[in-house]
């Protein structure tokens, strides 16, 4: 899938940094900017914030280890999405639709398959073979139009089957990734939802990708509810069932809650709780959860108050550690053993159950509540075994405020220090790292990286210097040909926010010395900013020389990479004359 420029243009300028950052790393106000501790390098423990978020521009920059970038790129390194995961992550944020300039050539056929199969099931349970899973509905309470706004379907058990109703318009191997049809031994395709209630998954879009199916009857042999399995469409740990549903009447619900199965959703739904999501089939993933605190800042997570629920509720504790912040409200609700959401609000009503949510169990609460029934506090034994319990999840928490304040909790119900254990195990294990990009630093730290700096900085103060002709002299083969490109941008609009600019330069070092111009302290002045540009652009194609003198070395030592191969033959066929050398040295070039 390929995203239009436009639109990351507009999506960049449109959400706001400091809220994307934000949600991810305490952020502390100083002096008209947002300075953190930077996540990118060193070990959490700096004494002083080097990182500073620009609301203005929608970057970020971090002063010691020179990490620079907008939204998008933030993401991509912080939760390690790819390109397509971040702006898609972004427009959700702001409720913008992500278009497609080219239709999806992985997905589309799979989702296409997968949006006529739930039209195939709505059809069917309207018509007369679904009449038992439309009166198990009613039975049910849930009402026509609930059934309708989760488009339900029944997946008959008759001829013609899915399948031979798929297999007229779309190709044989399309078909069998689309996860709904099964394998037999003789290699031939078969339904793998027959007789079911069926729940179509549809991501944030709409899109249908998967489906829950449940049984109306018991059967031997067979689960009560069955799932796609993963396909290209659909990874469990992201999806949440009802996330897009929710959306269509509340945007930004003030919480959301999240449950166990699809009869959870749908039932609340049907009894006014409109604002419930549920994982498919799986626990509560840090994938999830994160994708809820990006359209809510309150989660109440609803378990069954048998063993199993407890189980998968510490676990979703466990998975919210690295998602927690001071404004970030994530609380439990554990229902009676043989009790579930839906059957909790038919029995009870809506008042009721938001009554359960009024008096849910605070996140600190449980997670402390759990670390204390670890092992016994009355000994010293039990007390250091707690600790040692409770340490790794404490260094799991991202936000530096809370997780001073756990320590200091769990020091107090451990009687020991534990602040001073936390500090010693993480600075051995961050120092390597900040020693490699002092590396990374001091060898990039040349003369030509000054001169870019200084282009760029005076490009960013002054746009309009794009229109001197020493530009011409950065060869477009050269390597610094991005150079011409920010040129380039400038020259097609002198008011292009430095965030977009940011946006097109692919290589990280040169990003990262971009982000280190925007934020110079160093005013220029236009007549300052064009001598610099001029003295920089002149060191730059100087260096032109010695790069020929490199390259034609590692040509005699046979060194040559064949893009440094096509680089020398640049730099010599630029020159006005030729030696017979040089003429020689061409021709064996393009001869190998
Ligand atoms: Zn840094």
């Amino acid at each position: 899938m390929s995203i239009p420029s436009s639109f990351i243009e507009r999506l960049i300028a449109s959400v706001n940094i400091v809220d994307v950052i934000g949600r991810r790393i305490t952020l502390e106000r100083k002096g008209g900017g947002y300075w953190a501790k930077c996540p990118f390098h060193g070990s959490g423990e700096e004494r002083t914030a080097s990182f500073k978020v620009y609301e203005d521009t929608g970057t970020y920059h971090c002063f010691s280890c020179k990490e620079s970038g907008n939204a998008i790129h933030f993401l991509r390194k912080y939760d390690g999405v790819d390109f397509i995961e971040a702006v898609e992550i972004l427009a959700s944020q702001v409720g913008m639709e992500v278009p497609k300039q080219e239709v999806a050539i992985d997905t589309s056929v799979a989702i296409k398959i997968n949006n006529r199969a739930a039209e195939i099931f709505y059809e069917q349970l309207k018509s007369n073979d679904g009449i038992n899973t439309v009166s198990y509905l009613k039975e049910r309470g849930i009402s026509g139009d609930t059934a309708k706004f989760f488009q339900l379907g029944y997946s008959a058990n008759k001829k013609p089957s899915l399948y031979e109703c798929l297999e007229k318009e779309f190709g044989e191997e399309d078909i069998n990734e689309s996860g709904l049809f099964g394998k037999n031994d003789n290699g031939d395709l078969y339904d793998r939802f027959r007789d079911r209630l069926m729940f179509p998954i549809r991501n944030i879009k709409g899109e249908c990708i998967a489906f829950g199916g449940r049984l109306i009857k018991d059967k031997k042999d067979q689960a009560k509810y069955l799932n796609s399995p993963e396909t290209k469409t659909y990874k469990k740990k992201y999806e949440l069932y009802g996330l897009f549903e929710i959306r269509q009447i509340d945007k930004r619900p003030d919480s959301i809650f999240l449950v166990e199965g699809y009869m959870d959703v749908i039932g609340l739904y049907q009894h006014g709780i409109k604002n419930a999501v549920a994982s498919s089939g799986t626990a509560f993933t840090e994938e999830q959860l994160r994708k809820i605190l990006s359209y809510t800042n309150s989660i109440y997570i609803v378990f069954d108050g048998d063993e199993a629920g407890y189980k998968a509720s510490w676990r979703a504790a466990e998975n919210a550690l690295p998602l927690l912040r001071e404004d970030t409200r994530i609380s439990f609700i554990f229902l009676d053993s043989d009790d579930d959401p839906d059957s909790f609000i038919k029995r009870n009503g809506k008042e009721a159950f938001l009554n359960l949510a009024k008096n849910s169990k605070s996140f600190s609460e449980f997670f402390i509540e759990t670390i204390k029934e670890q092992d016994n506090l009355s000994s010293v034994e039990g007390r250091s075994m707690v600790a040692r319990f409770a340490l790794p999840l404490v260094n799991k928490i991202s936000n530096d405020t809370l997780k001073q304040a756990y320590i200091n909790e769990i020091s107090k119900i451990c009687d020991l220090d534990l602040s001073k254990v936390i500090k010693g195990e993480t600075s051995i294990k961050k120092k390597n790292t900040q020693q490699q990009q002092e590396e990374v630093k001091t060898n990039s730290s040349s003369v030509l990286r000054k001169s870019v700096l200084g282009i760029f900085t005076a490009l960013i103060q002054h746009p309009k210097l794009a229109n001197l002709e020493e530009f011409d002299l950065i060869q477009k083969e050269s390597k610094f040909t991005f150079l011409r490109d920010a040129q380039d941008i400038y020259l097609e609009n002198f008011e292009t926010p430095a965030s977009i600019i940011l946006e097109k330069i692919e290589n990280e070092k040169i990003k990262n010395i971009f982000g280190e111009a925007l934020v110079s302290e160093i005013k220029l002045s236009k007549e300052d900013a064009s001598s610099m540009i001029r003295d920089c652009i002149e060191l730059i194609s100087q260096s032109n020389a010695e790069r020929e003198e490199i390259l034609k070395e590692k040509y005699n030592m046979q060194e040559l990479t064949s893009s440094e191969k096509r680089e020398l033959q640049q730099i010599i066929l630029k020159k006005d004359k030729m030696s017979q050398e040089e003429a020689a040295l061409i021709k064996n070039l393009s001869s190998n």
